[in-house]
């Protein structure tokens, strides 16, 4: 155990180069030596969670255990360090300002002017330092949202500024900026660095390292100049090159030694070399598995690929587990009628339905799982995935003509999948679904329990509607079978069929728990049905 260390990952030049996979990076090889590491991000949006934005807006909505709805980039930690993140990973501008405001309320401040700096501030501040105080890491690596110079981002580099002169040397701040190539003349330029470097120093704020992402390799005389320019040492200078697959890029950082500079300059000394062995084998097979299998991601934001995050890159850890590579077919469901089903989805070998909300779409769902059930097509259903397998199920096999879930059509005389009480109750939309991990009990005998091979297992939740159990019996008498159930308050979390290869919905999101070195079960074993019917 050491004194907890902070490292703050800053971004310049433009957005989206890749901070969160750096950060993930970064820890991996610190935790890979034996450290205790955690990642946060501070989103400076004023939305106090990413709860109620569209995907089109931010991409996925992530789900910690204990319930938080946060930035897509936690699933990457998660994914990256295999540990579960939590309600303290994540901080937006809208969390700071609502505590200031609560505060301010009960007169926490005794008459003072609430302003940005000190208060702003130092609410950022004792939420970074709460991980390290708190859990004990002995690194917490701080994620700052935007690129530097966005004037919403200006408290958190203004909090960094306090916070590196407060800890001294149990902090640092790395700056992720991009190197423009530019192909007439075949070089990369860094001046775009240095003016990112410099609005960081006017800040107040002195980078100690540089990652450089780029297309082509580095060489000396860029890192001098770049080490020249904004006052860092040569080795300091790493070089980001662009990566097959984001799980080379901590074998990129190992062997520009990112790791090693970090400790060097947070006066860590390390016991061992990072033990990436597993890493290694995962990566080996990621890019040398021939065997391909096609699969079918039927949803309503397929233009957004990073709505379904999380779900691209379970299949990517369930297909290594199978030693194949899974090609997602990303099918619109507002595409799929009755006439166009077969060709759409004859060339795949399963079928999975997302998650969502709201009416646009929810047909073509449904008939996708009617092709799936009826030609013996692997299907997995999740969360809206499964209630439109329950509807299509009312509708074609109970005969039940209008069956809906209320969320779709608050009319409908069979309302199969329907609010709690306790939901009907609220009127706030952010927070209020039923979020985070819950247990489940597992019917034996079934081909949930034979892939999960254990009797109560916790999954992640998102959503207000839940499966009618007035309906059970009827639904059961026809052939499908309740398999896992939520022990105290009897709610219907997976539904199958039998004398189906694999039709599973769970009302959970197993893809929020699927990483590298714990490939989910259930889309180990989906994969592993949709090879099969390779022949
Ligand atoms: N819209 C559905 C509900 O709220 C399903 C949510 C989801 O797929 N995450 O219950």
């Amino acid at each position: 155990m050491i004194t907890t260390k902070y490292i703050f990952v800053t971004g310049g030049v433009t957005s989206s180069l890749g901070k969160g996979i750096v950060s993930a990076s970064l820890a991996k090889l610190l935790q890979a030596r034996g450290f205790k590491v955690t990642i946060q991000k501070l989103d400076p949006y004023i939305n106090v969670d990413p709860g109620t934005l569209n995907p089109y807006e931010h991409g996925e909505c992530y789900v910690t255990n204990d319930g938080a709805e946060t930035d897509l980039d936690l699933g990457h930690y998660e994914r990256f360090l295999n540990t579960p993140t939590s309600q303290a990973n994540n901080v937006t501008t809208g969390k700071i300002y609502q505590t200031v405001i609560e505060k301010e309320r009960k007169g926490d401040y005794l008459g003072k002017t609430v302003q940005v700096i000190p208060h702003i501030t130092d609410e950022i501040k004792r939420r970074i330092k709460i991980l390290g105080q708190q859990y004990q890491y002995d690194f917490v690596i701080t994620e700052i949202g935007g690129t530097v110079g966005d004037i919403e981002s200006t408290p958190y580099i203004e909090a960094v500024r306090q916070l590196k002169w407060e800890l001294g040397q149990n902090s640092l701040v790395i700056h992720l900026t991009l190197l423009p190539y530019l192909s007439s003349t075949g070089e990369l330029k860094t001046k775009p660095t240095q003016h990112s470097v410099k609005m960081l120093l006017e800040h107040g704020v002195q980078p100690d390292i540089i990652v450089c992402r780029t297309e082509h390799k580095i060489n000396d005389d860029i890192r001098k100049k770049i080490a020249l320019f904004c006052n860092v040492s040569k080795e300091a200078v790493i070089e980001a090159i662009d990566a097959r697959s984001i799980y080379e890029v901590p074998l990129l950082m190992e062997q520009e030694k990112l790791d090693e500079v970090v400790l060097k300059k947070l006066n860590v000394v390390a016991d061992q070399k990072p033990d990436l062995s597993k890493w290694k084998e995962f990566l080996n097979t990621l890019y040398t598995s021939e065997k391909q299998v096609d699969i079918a991601l039927v949803g309503k934001y397929v233009e957004l690929k990073d709505s379904y995050k999380s779900i691209a890159e379970a299949f990517i850890h369930a297909g290594v587990q199978n030693k194949c590579k899974v090609n997602i077919h990303w099918i619109h469901s507002e595409k799929i009628n009755k006439e166009n089903v077969r060709s759409i989805l004859s060339k795949v070998k399963a079928i999975l339905v997302a998650p969502g909300f709201g009416n646009r779409g929810i047909e073509g769902k449904i008939i996708a799982i009617e092709y799936a059930r009826k030609n013996n097509i692997p299907f997995l259903g999740i969360c809206l995935g499964m209630q439109c397998a329950v509807i299509e199920f009312a509708r074609n096999v109970l005969n039940y003509e209008d069956a809906n879930s209320r969320e779709m059509n608050p009319a409908t005389t069979h309302p199969v999948i329907d609010l709690l009480e306790s939901q009907k109750k609220i009127d706030y939309m952010g927070g209020t679904m039923r979020l985070g991990s819950y247990p489940c009990e597992l019917k034996e005998n079934t081909l949930a329990y034979k892939i999960y091979n254990q009797k109560i297992i916790y999954e992640r939740h998102r959503h207000r509607y839940e499966f009618n159990n007035e309906y059970m019996d009827a639904f059961a008498e026809k052939g499908m079978v309740f398999s896992g159930m939520n022990p105290e308050k009897g709610l219907v979390e997976i539904i199958e069929l039998k004398d189906h290869p694999f039709f599973i919905g769970v009302q959970f999101h197993p893809e929020y728990k699927s990483t590298v070195e714990n490939p989910h079960p259930l889309f180990v074993h989906f994969v592993k049905s949709a090879l099969e019917q390779n022949g």
